[in-house]
Formats: C-alpha cells, structure tokens, sequence
C-alpha cells in the first residue's frame, strides 16, 4: 500500500494540454481536477470488488495539508479559477472535512469547486455541506443511480429513493446544486423501474442530469456475471466508455431507452428531462 503523502505531486504537464471545466457555467477555466484517496468501503456491485479499504492518511491534517498545498501550487503557477475533487468518498470522515476546511480558509482559497458523494453521505452530514459551501462548494456529483428502490437494492447501492430525495434537497439549500448521475438498465430491469427514474430526476431537477448505461466492467460483480453468461455486447475498448449511446448488453431495448434519458440531437438532456 502507497502511503499517499509520500507520493509526488500529478505532473500536470504530461497532459500536453489543459484540462476541460466539468461544467463552464459554474467552474471557469483553468480548471484542474485533483483526488487524494484511493479505494471506496462500499459495496455497489457494478463497481466492487475495486479496493474496498479507504485509502487516506489517518491523520486529520496529512492529506488536506496535501491537498491544499497541491491547490497553492495550482493556483500559482498554472493560475486555475476552479476545481474538482474527484474522491469517491471525500465525505468518509469529518475530522477530514473540518480540517480542509480550516486550511482553505487559512490559505485563502475560495475558488469555486465540486466534490463527489454518495446521497447518504449527503444525508448524514448537512452541517458538512453547508460549511463547504461557505469555502466555494458549487455542485456534487451524486450516484443517485435509480429512482427504483428495487433497482438500488440490486445493485447493492446501500441507498434509498428517500436518501436520494433528501440528499437533492440539501444540495439544494446552499449554494451547491447537484448533478444526477445515474445509472440505467442495469440486468433484470424492467421499464417501470426507469419510469420511476425519470419520475426522480423530475423532482430533484437536477443542474445537469448525467445518465449512464450500465456497463459491464470486468472485474466487477455485476460485470464478471454479464460476461460469465455472455450477455456483454462491448467489442472494444470505447464500448466501456460510461456514456447513454452504445449498446452495452444484450436484451436491452436501448432505443427506447435514449429515447427516455437523450435528446434528440444525442446531447444528454439537462433537467428536467
Ligand atoms: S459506486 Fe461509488 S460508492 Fe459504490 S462502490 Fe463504487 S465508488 Fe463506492
């Protein structure tokens, strides 16, 4: 196991290019995307067995001090305006959360960012989220995944419709906004189970409403299953891009499916669908 300390910082260089602003209308660019934990405690089964430990320094002030001094570094030679934490669990541990906050504000770096989090995380810690908000959290990426309790029992998600509700509603209070992601037709769903969805991102009309087909990921669960019965329609690399255009497995009414989640000009239709 890395200690993730003791590694150097990304050489941003390497890229031979900018990065692209997830969302320009709230992150201007520069924009950089930066990640300081590795591996996720969770179980979804389109996702796991990943690395099911946490990865992050114990201690409250090792890998925000990190964190931070990578976003000084950022800010000062490359001058970027906005960011992205990209963490699969950034909201895991408070002590962690207080802690960045105090050196953002030690640091002075107020400059617009987005984080990632599961919706009953977002539940669970409210206070959390309005206190980022106060040091330029502007949007969560959220796997709302289904708006079918049956579908996120399925895939072993550890989520409910409710938290998924009550999570938008909290995003919404300060002045972050969420962003959906979701993730449909996943094997044995039914097209009640997507109307349900749609009827979610309806009411939670999120700021960007990014669906997913699923994908099977080799590896994964879900994915090791679709392959072991031979249900996977993927021929190449691009085919595991997690996009709402390629067919991914078979059995699946994809066209009616674009049709529910994809506007007509292939653009992924922005809330409410
Ligand atoms: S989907 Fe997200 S919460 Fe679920 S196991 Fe993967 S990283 Fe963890």
């Amino acid at each position: 196991m890395p200690d993730l300390d003791e590694l150097p910082f990304i050489d941003r260089e390497v890229f031979g290019k900018e990065e692209t602003s997830i969302y320009r209308k709230l992150f201007p660019e520069p924009f950089a995307t930066f990640h300081c934990s590795e591996g996720c405690p969770y179980h979804c089964s389109f996702c796991q067995p990943a690395r099911e430990d946490l990865i992050r320094s114990q201690g409250p002030e090792q890998v925000p001090r990190n964190l931070v001094e990578e976003l000084v570094k950022c800010r000062a030679e490359d001058g970027i305006l906005s960011y992205l934490i990209h963490d699969d669990c950034l909201l895991w541990n408070m002590e962690w959360i207080e802690e960045f906050i105090r050196l953002l504000e030690r640091r002075k770096i107020g400059l617009p960012f987005a984080i990632q989090s599961r919706a009953d995380l977002i539940c669970r810690h409210p206070d959390a989220i309005r206190a980022l908000a106060s040091v330029g959290l502007r949007m969560i990426l959220v796997g709302f995944e289904s708006g079918s309790q049956r579908i996120l029992d399925l895939i072993q998600k550890g989520t409910t419709v409710e938290q998924n509700l009550t999570a938008a509603r909290i995003c919404q209070r300060p002045r972050g906004r969420p962003v959906g992601q979701l993730h449909v037709r996943d094997p044995g769903e039914e097209k009640e189970d997507v109307v349900k969805t749609v009827e979610m991102v309806r009411t939670i009309k999120p700021e960007v409403c990014s669906p997913a087909f699923f994908t099977p990921y080799p590896g994964s669960f879900l994915g090791d299953d679709c392959h072991k019965r031979h249900l996977s329609l993927i021929k190449d690399k691009e085919g595991f891009r997690r996009n709402p255009y390629r067919g991914k497995i078979k059995g699946i009414d994809y066209r009616y499916l674009r049709r529910r989640f994809v506007s007509q000009k292939g653009k992924i239709a922005g809330a409410p669908i």
